[in-house]
């Protein structure tokens, strides 16, 4: 069985491939989905989120008021800290159960889908193999500007607090370059590198 790290910037692309591995039978661990539903209403994490920032970063259906965390986590990395050290081991905890699902279910592939996967050790040693997907940045500004309606310093402002794209081709055991504009092409070159984890 592969445990394949699935990482890449903002806009990379990594959704997109994510996508295309289940289609060919691969389980999908999606870190930022977990993260998601951790922090929306009746989440786990929304609790020691409020015991710690207090109720004005809790929007009024109770779910983490994003944007203000966004730019407090920006201002002040103390903050950034704070809310990873509660949400990073919730999102362990759950990536671990869906994990034993896919193994029950004799899954060959599972993709863990880790935008900070070359950043985090914890995750890297999760992992046999890196799958990295490779873009220029104005590409990956162009598509989270389309996709979002962020204002194009949040989008520099979150692509210049991950990684550089240097750090990640390093820690690539494979590379998926996707600067063009075609999902189809996109499908084929992943049929191409699909074999090589399982699928
Ligand atoms: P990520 O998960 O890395 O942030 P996504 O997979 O969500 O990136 O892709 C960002 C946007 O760019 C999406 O709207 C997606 O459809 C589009 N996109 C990604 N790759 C391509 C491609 N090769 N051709 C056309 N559109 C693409």
């Amino acid at each position: 069985m592969v445990r394949l790290g699935l990482t890449g910037g903002i806009g990379s692309g990594k959704s997109s491939v994510a996508k295309l591995l289940r289609l060919r039978g691969a389980a999908v661990i999606d870190a930022d989905a977990i993260s998601r539903e951790l922090t929306a209403a009746g989440g786990l994490a929304i609790g020691p989120i409020t015991a710690a920032f207090g109720a004005d970063f809790i929007d009024v259906k109770g779910a983490l008021d994003r944007d203000k965390m966004r730019w407090a986590s920006f201002s002040d990395t103390g903050v950034r800290t704070q809310l990873e050290a509660i949400i990073h081991p919730l999102v362990g905890s759950e990536s671990a159960k869906q994990e034993s699902l896919a193994i029950a279910g004799a899954i060959h592939c599972i993709v863990f889908d880790i935008p900070l996967l070359v950043e985090s050790r914890r995750w890297r040693q999760r992992v046999n193999e890196v799958l990295v997907i490779d873009c220029p940045e104005e590409v990956q500004i162009t598509r989270v500007l389309v996709r979002s309606g962020l204002e194009p310093s949040v989008v520099r402002n979150i692509i210049a607090s991950q990684a550089s794209r240097v750090q990640r081709l390093r820690a690539a055991d494979v590379v998926l370059f996707n600067g063009g504009d075609s999902l189809d092409r996109l499908g084929l070159e992943v049929a191409q590198i699909a074999a090589r984890f399982g699928l």
